[in-house]
């Protein structure tokens, strides 16, 4: 391939949200090169696509004329175009709640059990994405779109003068010059704005606070079977909940569950340290091995599993909230998952990224001389940050409330509402407003109040009387947002259908 040295953009960091960026700059006519420290394919977490993440993929698939985008958009047609690109299915959201030291218990009306189905049936339904797959199929499409793309490539210095990026960079033993006039830090972390932009993040003012133990296992045993295996009725189920992103409540906070087609298994503990339940000084394997013992239940998932090759070890996170003090400067500018991030909980990575770069783009696509829209980057930073804070109030409702599952099934119905929400107003062609919706006064009222109360009950057991009070409340705040029949009794925590139906 003929490299170009002097670009438009630079891209730093080829996972999903930079390549995507790539590519639809490319197809407007801009010249961008994209620097990976690492190779493809590499391990990258963060799999769980959700109905918003969906629609922002065929509408960017529309827009920039990408049909790939498309064909990842449902499970049917990632199965039909790209079937070596492995995926998992994803119908829903599916949660169960663990008692230290006893095996898992429900009743048949699933007193312990919440499935939400996202879509109607397989062929229409999300994915979790093997990110290492989907990254190399997406960084090269961008390359095969004209990006350049230099894998293993690190950046060693950036000097701008007149509007314009002078950057040197190493490609192993080759070093590497290129200008440009903006930079778009696409590296899912503040390392490099800390270090080369001259910004900080910081976990100031975040509610949540929680950590992660994590890796990809093989041999994994299926939930479903274990459930049926013990006699839990199941009958009612609107899905197999290993298809789904799974979520097992516990007292230090929650464990996820992502299968792939390939029998690998995403797992991962997030733990809250405002519990001060686990010691981070202990090794990850002990801290992960720890855990699995105080669930029997789990502990039997994991008994014949062993950490797949890549990433080849258990990975332990420092606090996971984190904020960057600006989100652009002169020339340069961070995809929302470098700009911050709160917790996995509500599966939002994917769909806060795709939203953010899905108004980004037609700011970046004003670059006029090395210059542009600084009030439409203020704009930008500002939705963020707001993005940021009501993801936070929305996870840190359910932290709060997971020591009672009939509180936590109410809190979650926050979420939920506010997702719908959202999604409705995209399909009738609102797409310019925040993720989630916080600019709807009377929707960030109903989790800013609900997240308020909660706060006053203060962490640890919440009486029945006051769960019971706040449930209601919860009910009648989310009534005007509420089109998928959520905490209606009769549906005993199994929701059919609440997604949008897409064309
Ligand atoms: C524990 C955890 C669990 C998560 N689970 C989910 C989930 O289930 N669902 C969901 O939607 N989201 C989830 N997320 C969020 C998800 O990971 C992000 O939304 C997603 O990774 C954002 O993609 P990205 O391409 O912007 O950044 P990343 O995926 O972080 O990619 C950044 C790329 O930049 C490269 N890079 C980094 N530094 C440099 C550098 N200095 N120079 C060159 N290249 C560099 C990296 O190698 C990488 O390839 C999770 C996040 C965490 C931390």
């Amino acid at each position: 391939m003929q490299m170009n040295n002097t670009y438009d953009f630079i891209i730093i960091g080829s996972g999903f949200g930079g390549s995507i960026t790539a590519m639809c700059l490319v197809q407007r006519g801009f010249s961008v090169a994209i620097v990976e420290k690492d190779r493809h394919p590499r391990f990258a977490i963060g799999e769980s696509s959700t109905p918003a993440a969906d629609m922002i993929l065929r509408d960017l698939a529309e827009s920039y004329d990408l049909p790939l985008l498309k064909k990842l958009s449902r499970y049917g047609s990632w199965q039909k175009h790209v079937p070596e690109v492995v995926c998992g299915l994803k119908r829903g959201f599916s949660y169960y709640f663990h008692e230290p030291g006893q095996p898992f218990q429900s009743s048949r009306d699933h007193s312990r059990e919440l499935l939400v189905a996202a879509s109607t049936d397989d062929k229409n339904s999300d994915t979790n994405w093997l990110r290492s797959d989907v990254d190399q199929l997406l960084s090269g499409y961008a390359a095969d779109l004209g990006a350049d793309l230099f894998e293993g490539t690190q950046i060693e210095k950036l000097n701008r003068s007149k509007d314009a990026w002078q950057v040197q960079a190493q490609r192993d033993d080759e070093p590497l010059q290129m200008s440009a006039s903006w930079i778009l830090d696409a590296t899912g972390s503040p390392v490099f704005a800390e270090r080369f932009l001259g910004v900080h993040s910081s976990s100031d003012g975040f509610y949540t606070n929680s950590r992660a133990v994590y890796s990809h296992y093989t041999g994994a045993g299926r939930w479903l079977d274990y459930l049926n295996e013990n006699s839990f009725y199941t009958d009612d189920y609107p899905y197999n909940p290993d298809h789904s992103a799974l979520h097992q409540f516990t007292e230090e906070g929650w464990m996820w569950m992502l299968r792939f087609n390939n029998e690998l298994l995403s797992a991962g503990f997030l733990i809250a340290d405002n519990m001060g339940s686990e010691n981070p000084k202990k090794p990850a394997e002990a801290q992960w091995q720890r855990l699995c013992n105080r669930y029997p239940s789990l502990k039997q998932i994991f008994r014949n599993s062993n950490i797949a090759a890549r990433p080849g070890r258990i990975i332990q996170t420092g606090r996971l909230q984190r904020k960057l003090g600006r989100v652009f400067g002169n020339g340069w500018t961070a995809l929302p998952h470098t700009a911050g991030f709160v917790d996995p909980l509500h599966s939002t990575g994917i769909s806060f990224t795709l939203s953010g770069i899905r108004r980004l783009l037609p700011i970046l696509e004003q670059l006029d001389n090395g210059k542009l829209s600084v009030p439409d980057l203020n704009k930008y930073e500002e939705t963020v940050g707001k993005e940021l804070s009501f993801m936070d109030m929305l996870v840190s409702s359910c932290y709060i409330s997971r020591f009672r599952f009939d509180l936590f099934t109410a809190s979650v119905m926050l979420y939920f509402a506010a997702v719908i929400t959202w999604e409705q107003r995209y399909l009738s062609g609102n797409r310019d407003h925040a993720f989630l919706c916080p600019d709807i006064p009377d929707l960030y009222e109903m989790v800013s109040d609900t997240h308020g109360e909660l706060l006053m009950l203060g962490s640890g057991p919440i009486n029945d009387k006051k769960s019971a009070g706040l449930i209601e409340r919860i009910r009648t705040r989310i009534e005007p947002f509420n089109r998928a029949g959520l905490m209606d009794p009769e549906k005993y925590n199994m929701y059919r259908h609440t997604a949008v139906t897409l064309s």
